[in-house]
């Protein structure tokens, strides 16, 4: 079966209308799985029992994730959930409650293949891509289960977002519908280890997301050496891409930095930061590494990690030293799936 959840309302529109009904019982569709969040095919009685059958006559129903478990950290600020797919793969978000509200970190694949050395997430490779669908939900499961709204988006969860474009691209447009969820583009920032044509495709479709990017160094060969992603596309092609995104969406681009321990952390780098972003206004969030079972690396002094925001901020590059929250948890980078599935 095809799950409804996972088109935007012009697909549902099509899909409707293929079948022989009038195009605004997809509005009503969309409205009821995305707005009032129903979670089967019986719950949707705006529609007579003759539509709901014939829609899944065709082939089509409502499925959802199932929460195979919650984990809170002490501080109850911090959320990690572990969900289970229609194939039983399991996947991971996190909810972050902050002064401004609430924030979600959604995966966008089963695993990933991307392969940076020091990133759970990528160890035991692609599964395979999630569906708008079930991007999604993690979304409405969160909500539901605490009874809150989130207000921001971050794709930082598994996976890497532009690597699963389609995807990733339809559920920006589900999420953004004014009959669904109804969030602004502005509180979705998309984090990625540098896929330069995508960046190029999405710049182009007007859909003005904030670009965050995974620099790790601002040498090509050290970059090489953590981020196998670096021997496709160099700095410069990312740098040039990012300039293209900012000059047409008018978003500003913001940069991740992990710092990890003789490896990318010296006054050197620091400085190569400012002289590569310098002009695209962009903002830095330095984040300690979080040292992870199946590597050797490890994170930053914090004397380092202070000495670098130094820097950058003597050059003039704005900084945030983000401490990755819910430690307690392992609430960061792919780990929870990667214990659940050990033990599996
Ligand atoms: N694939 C996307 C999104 C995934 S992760 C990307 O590469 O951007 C979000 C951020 O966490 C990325 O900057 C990633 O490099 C970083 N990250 C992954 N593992 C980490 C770890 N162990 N410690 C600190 N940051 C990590």
């Amino acid at each position: 079966m095809k799950n409804l959840k996972t088109y935007t309302n012009e697909e549902l529109q099509n899909i409707i209308e293929s079948i022989g009904e009038k195009k605004f019982r997809a509005k009503q569709l969309f409205e009821w799985i995305h707005g009032k969040r129903v979670n089967q095919m019986d719950d949707i009685t705006v529609l007579s029992k003759k539509i709901i059958e014939k829609i899944s006559l065709n082939g089509y129903t409502v499925q959802s994730l199932s929460k195979v478990k919650r984990f809170d950290s002490k501080d109850k600020h911090t959320h990690k959930y572990l969900f289970k797919l229609e194939d039983d793969h399991v996947i991971e978000s996190v909810l972050m409650k902050y002064h401004h509200g609430y924030s979600a970190c959604l995966s966008t694949q089963v695993g990933c293949r991307m392969g940076c050395n020091f990133c759970a997430s990528t160890k035991a490779g692609l599964v395979r891509n999630l569906t708008a669908g079930e991007i999604v939900d993690q979304i409405y499961q969160m909500e539901k289960d605490l009874n809150i709204s989130i207000s921001n988006i971050v794709l930082m969860g598994t996976g890497e977002p532009l690597d699963n474009f389609e995807e990733v691209v339809k559920f920006f447009r589900i999420v953004h519908d004014e009959l669904g969820k109804n969030l602004g583009y502005r509180h979705i920032t998309l984090s990625t280890c540098g896929l330069v044509p995508k960046i190029y495709e999405l710049a182009n479709l007007n859909i003005p997301i904030t670009l965050s990017i995974s620099l790790h160094s601002p040498f090509d060969d050290k970059r090489k050496e953590i981020m196998p992603i670096a021997n496709k596309y160099s700095i410069d092609e990312i740098i040039k891409a990012c300039k293209y995104y900012f000059n047409s969406t008018g978003r500003r681009i913001t940069f991740e930095y992990t710092l990890i321990k003789g490896v990318n952390d010296g006054e050197r780098e620091a400085r190569a930061i400012g002289k590569l972003i310098k002009g695209l206004n962009a903002h830095v969030n330095l984040i300690p590494l979080n040292e992870i079972r199946e590597s050797e690396l490890e994170t930053s002094t914090d004397g380092n990690v202070q000495n670098f925001k130094c820097i950058l901020e003597k050059i003039g590059v704005n900084s945030t030293i983000r401490r990755e929250m819910g430690l307690d948890i392992n609430a960061a980078c792919g780990q929870l799936r990667k214990d659940y599935m050990d033990a599996h």
